[in-house]
């Protein structure tokens, strides 16, 4: 954690990047996202809230609405016309899913609700196949419930032990204590690519090569904040599973995927029982479908599918690196206006290459829910609370944190209406 120097007044001048906005056409682009273009009280929404979820591009939504208009059927089992048709969309889209994340294959793909449903089979899975009394989960305190919750199950059925890897003042993983942590009875490694409430991107590259140095453990990655912002190789990750959701990278709620090594997934029991999942079903027991169908029992959200994969498209259209490029200056931008209010106090890594566009903060002296509905007065849309990481926050000595998050139509003009607000929010509340 960082507590930045306050006392500045005067806000200071933007280096000429910032005004260029750094190479994205973000006029362009927020007029691909209808939502943005409304007021709110009478004032322009200032929409700070994507790490939570992200909005939609309106081609997001004509895919969504146009599989719905002409091709939609259950997928898989039927013969007719609109069978194939949806059946092709549905796997067409694992397969530019698979292409983005640069799987060697898509059946590495397998579509769930999102991050949270991903590393509950994770969990659910690999802990059946191989996690045992006394076997060690590693875990950091950075982690989202998402990545610790089902571990947390798996250890109370299997009678392995959670161990934490520390953070240090700094918001960053303790690779030290990490590396103190790997040893014979490792069985899992269970990261964040990104934190959602410090906005820390951790070196998981470097980390993984350490845990394949000192393991045979599973490394699995929770990549619901890594993979909107950032370009993602699973096969030079060198991790065994990536998590990640469809809505926080402008694609639709009720969809994500989990990528994983096809060796592993081979090896893991299904995770739900249920049609499409099967491969013959006797009176006593059942064999299993070929990965990735073992993993998705039921019919699934085919439209989810459709627009996960428009999303992708989008974004790759627009650029992850020119995105991220863009994040990081108004990151910049948002720390340098913050630094300057008085009695703010931001967490996370100082320098923005190793922050993601994630900001939280407290104004000493007030609640992290009244600085936020103070913004939420004028028209500025961020959230407060413990951000699902409780571990977090209770690791710097608060107990919420009032959260701006940026995504790639975020502009300039809106980050400088972000820091007035935080100043008029401090100046109500202190007064
Ligand atoms: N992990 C992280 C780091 C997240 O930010 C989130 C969403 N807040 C999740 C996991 C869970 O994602 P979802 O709610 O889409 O399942």
């Amino acid at each position: 954690m960082v507590t930045y120097s306050s006392g500045l007044t005067d806000a200071p001048a933007r280096p000429e990047s910032v005004r260029r906005g750094a190479g994205l056409d973000v006029r362009a682009i927020r007029a691909d996202f209808p939502i943005l273009d409304q007021s709110v009280d009478g004032k322009p929404l200032v929409y700070l809230d994507s790490a939570a979820s992200s909005q939609k591009p309106r081609q997001v939504i004509d895919a969504i609405s146009n599989y719905y208009k002409r091709d939609h059927a259950n997928v898989h089992r039927g013969v007719h016309e609109l069978a194939r048709r949806a059946t092709e969309a549905y796997e067409a889209s694992r397969e530019r899913v698979a292409r983005w994340v640069n799987a060697t294959d898509a059946h590495e793909i397998v579509w769930t609700r999102g991050t949270s449903e991903a590393l509950n089979l994770v969990a659910f899975s690999i802990g059946q196949a191989r996690v045992g009394h006394g076997d060690e989960i590693v875990l950091s305190e950075m982690e989202h419930h998402s990545n610790l919750v089902p571990w947390q199950l798996l250890a109370t059925r299997s009678g392995a032990r959670l161990r934490y890897v520390g953070l240090t003042d700094q918001g960053q993983l303790d690779l030290d204590h990490l590396a103190s942590l790997l040893g014979p009875r490792t069985r899992v490694v269970a990261l964040s690519h990104v934190s959602n409430a410090l906005g820390t991107i951790n070196p998981v590259r470097e980390i993984g090569t350490l845990v394949r140095a000192k393991t045979d453990a599973a490394y699995i990655l929770d990549g619901a904040q890594g993979a909107p912002h950032l370009p993602v190789d699973v096969q030079s990750l060198g991790c065994d599973f990536y998590a990640f959701s469809g809505h926080k990278m402008c694609g639709p709620t009720g969809i994500g995927a989990l990528w994983g090594r096809r060796a592993l997934l081979d090896e893991m029991p299904p995770y739900q029982g249920g049609g499409e999942m099967i491969e013959t079903v006797y009176p006593d027991h059942s064999t299993w479908a070929e990965v990735p169908h073992k993993f998705e029992a039921g019919t699934p959200n085919i439209a989810g599918a459709v627009g996960m994969a428009a999303a992708v498209e989008y974004l790759d259209r627009v650029g992850l690196a020119a995105i991220h490029e863009h994040e990081m200056t108004l990151t910049r931008l948002a720390v340098t206006l913050l630094s300057g209010v008085e009695g703010v106090r931001i967490f996370g890594p100082a320098k923005a290459e190793e922050r993601a566009g994630v900001v939280p903060f407290v104004i000493e002296g007030t609640s992290a829910q009244d600085v936020a509905t103070m913004l939420d007065a004028q028209a500025i849309a961020v959230r407060a609370g413990h951000h699902c990481a409780q571990l977090v926050v209770n690791r710097y000595g608060v107990s919420a944190t009032t959260r701006a998050s940026f995504y790639l139509y975020n502009t300039i003009e809106e980050i400088e209406r972000f820091a007035a607000g935080v100043r008029t929010a401090r100046d109500i509340l202190l007064s």
